[in-house]
């Protein structure tokens, strides 16, 4: 029977399948469009989309996944006249066994009916089939609260037509291989990073024989052959090697027409051009489309000046616990900002073209003179500053971290004598906190310099690495750019150690020199690294994995010192003491509490890391008055008064202000629950403020409901539609 095309979005009913994860099959599909051109179609509400997604994924004919291939938004108001199916959303998911097969050299390969004759065939990947089945979900433009499904081919098939994967494709490959299920990406990735990370191989094929009864059932054949499998992935991975060819930049070349689809930006060296190489695998770019938007990203940008060939810098976004996680890594020396700005254009590109309208809030930086080699004059700071104000349109926020760190661990180093070391950092300390209080900066540190003139090795070193610019350059850059807090400071550190200690632990002169070790590096060991650590909290399995994760951060681990162990010494505010949580008869000093510049005598202090003594110290001062806010509190309240403060006149400009405030007020509240901020003279004249639940969220390790949902969802009165849609999405991202 002929269907009966419908032309009218309003004649199609919105549907609500009773079940709670539902499928296309579920649904009624209506034909919309012209007698020309029609699609399949049914409208469901916009909240239960995910529900949808988790449904079809669960096909017992084609278990799979989905993912977003394309994606573009549109804000609410933007249109004058618009259709009735026009998008405010619209997302492409596609099935994820497809929709490229590319083999090595990123060629798209034949199907494979048409190459049974080729020698080796098991070569082929396994989970690139070449599926077409996909769908869009349009979120209406003029029903926001209704989704339009557009559905045209539900069949798992590839361009010819054939079933490609699942139990009704019998067409395998390789001998024995009609009883070998496909290995999808997710299981093949996390079989890879367990190998990559030293997991004991039992329960390497434990994880890998779960992961494939997801797709085919219990098997005994399926087991043992999964065990060979794995056998031979070790055997791969002991054999792989980063060269691949004795010259360095020709096994770069290699590895980038290898790895296509890893690569977002590459520029060989040549007489006119720097070496430039930018990686960004198929995980990271999704991770930076689910973390980044509305969200920060950070850079670590001088890693391995001294050691490394060409210097590395990471690109960070904040995931659902708040810990850094790598989305990018650029490789290079050059800081012109034509390359800066060519790399970063390429990546926001990638991005886009994924999700028009993808958009961070605000950019971190932590550049420090210091590090900086001769060679690159100038500052990354600066070009960083300018490109990024181009290409991410966001504010850029500076980060302490780096510039405690390094005078840390030069006085440590330079200085003998704890009480000295303790003395000079804070009024390194004390300096920075000035910079809002009309004090004369360069005569401060020209009085430190004369009262610290018997430090000779540390005074040569500040003086030769900093003096010259830490007014001009430092100490106004920290007064003009708002200041990121001591969390975000905790999560870029511990990036950066896990980096460090990766790349330097069993490395050798000769392999720091070589770009291709470094690129070997990054891309198995580390990106396996962090794969496994968001699969492991995404979906509570490897629980000593997840446990590590969690305490990966100075942050993490300063919530486990409970209040009583701190005690304050009220009458001097010398110092703080921290007992030990392992062994009561330790007990830790704080010199400097309530400030960034805080000294511990613990080992990981001493080695120039913001410790959990020195978080968890300010994390009590804060709720005391007589000691100082943080630099980010501070200067936030300085962003706030001078706001305040403009001189207006009663015109529409104040107006316009008004406004403008008012939006900026609403996205605080709504990021960080503010209280009672409806006037923002309110909010000056009570700070501190009471940042309500604070404590709540990073205790339990996840943000508030609000962050994590879509905007969509975001401000959804009942609590308990926000809780199972939580829970819906922590399932949800299982299986994308
Ligand atoms: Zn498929
Ligand atoms: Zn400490």
């Amino acid at each position: 029977m002929e269907m009966e095309i419908v032309e009218s979005i309003f004649d199609i009913p919105v549907q609500n399948p009773a079940e709670e994860d539902f499928s296309s099959s579920d649904l009624n599909w209506t034909k919309f469009g012209t007698p020309d051109h029609h699609d399949d179609v049914a409208l469901i509400p916009y909240v239960r989309v995910d529900e949808f997604i988790i449904g079809e994924c669960s096909d017992v004919k084609c278990p799979t996944r989905f993912h977003i291939e394309r994606g573009r938004k549109r804000k609410k108001g933007s249109l004058k006249d618009y259709k009735d199916d026009e998008y405010l959303e619209y997302r492409v998911y596609w099935c994820s066994f497809g929709p490229e097969n590319y083999g090595e050299g990123g060629d798209i390969l034949p199907s494979r009916r048409f190459r049974l004759n080729t020698r080796n065939r098991a070569a082929r990947p396994q989970s690139m089939r070449g599926c077409m089945c996909h769908f869009v979900v349009k979120r209406l433009y003029a029903r926001p609260s209704v989704a339009l499904i557009i559905y045209n081919d539900r069949r798992h098939v590839n361009e010819s037509g054939f079933v490609c994967h699942g139990p009704l494709d019998r067409d395998a490959i390789g001998p024995g291989a009609k009883k070998i299920p496909y290995i999808c990406n997710q299981i093949q990735q996390q079989t890879m990073s367990m190998i990559y990370l030293g997991i004991p191989e039992e329960n390497v094929l434990q994880k890998h024989i779960e992961g494939i009864q997801r797709y085919c059932g219990s098997n005994a054949l399926v087991n043992s052959l999964a065990s060979q499998h794995i056998h031979k992935l070790e055997m791969i991975i002991k054999r792989s090697t980063h060269e691949l060819d004795l010259d360095d930049q020709a096994s770069i070349r290699m590895w980038v027409d290898r790895n296509k689809k890893s690569v977002f930006f590459y520029q060989d060296s040549s007489e006119t051009d720097s070496f430039v190489l930018g990686i960004q695998t198929e995980w990271q770019l999704q991770q930076m489309l689910r973390f980044g938007h509305h969200s920060l990203m950070a850079a670590d940008s001088t890693f391995g000046i001294k050691r490394l060939k060409y210097p590395l810098c990471t690109l960070l976004v904040f995931d659902s616990r708040q810990h850094a996680l790598p989305v990018a890594w650029i490789i290079t020396r050059s800081v012109a900002k034509l390359d800066v700005s060519k790399w970063m254009k390429a990546l926001v590109d990638r991005v886009r073209t994924i999700e028009h309208g993808w958009k961070i809030s605000g950019f971190l930086m932590d550049d420090a003179a210091a590090e900086i080699d001769p060679i690159r004059q100038g500052s990354v700071l600066y070009f960083f500053f300018e490109v990024n104000m181009d290409v991410f349109c966001c504010p850029v926020l500076f980060s302490l971290w780096r510039v405690r760190r390094s005078w840390l661990r030069n006085i440590v180093k330079k200085c003998n004598h704890i009480e000295v070391q303790r003395e000079i950092f804070k009024r390194l300390g004390s300096t920075v906190y000035s910079i809002w209080g009309g004090v004369d900066s360069a005569r401060a540190l020209e009085e430190l310099t004369q009262d610290f003139v018997d430090q000779t090795a540390f005074m040569q070193y500040f003086k030769d690495s900093w003096v010259p610019k830490i007014v001009e350059m430092w100490l106004e850059t920290m007064k003009s750019l708002p200041l990121a807090s001591q969390e975000a400071s905790g999560a870029i550190e511990a990036y950066h150690v896990k980096l460090k200690s990766s790349l330097y632990e069993d490395s050798h002169p000769g392999s720091l020199q070589r770009v291709d070790w470094l690129v070997h590096k990054l891309t198995t060991e580390l990106h396996s690294g962090y794969w496994l650590d968001r699969i492991a909290d995404d979906t509570d399995s490897f629980l000593d994995v997840r446990e590590k994760y969690i305490a990966s951060t100075s942050w993490h681990r300063a919530f486990q010192i409970p209040d009583a162990a701190v005690t304050l010494d009220d009458k001097d505010h010398l110092f703080a003491k921290v007992v030990s949580q392992n062994d009561s008869s330790i007990t830790r000093h704080v010199w400097n509490p309530g400030s960034e510049f805080a000294f511990c005598d613990c080992t990981w202090s001493m080695q120039g890391n913001l410790c959990k003594h020195v978080i968890k110290v300010n994390m009590v001062c804060e709720n005391h008055q007589k000691y100082q806010p943080s630099m980010s509190f501070q200067s936030f309240k300085d962003i706030l008064t001078s706001l305040r403060e403009n001189p207006m006149d009663d015109s529409l400009e104040l107006d316009l202000s008004t406004a403008w405030t008012h939006q900026v007020l609403d996205q605080i509240q709504k990021l960080v629950e503010l209280n009672d901020a409806s006037d923002i003279g309110n909010v000056v004249n009570n700070l501190p403020l009471k940042w309500v639940s604070k404590k709540g969220r990073t205790t339990v390790g996840i943000p508030s409901a609000n962050l994590a949902l879509p905007s969509s969802l975001k401000g959804s009165s009942k609590k308990g539609v926000a809780l199972k849609n939580n829970r819906k999405r922590r399932r949800l991202s299982r299986l994308r």
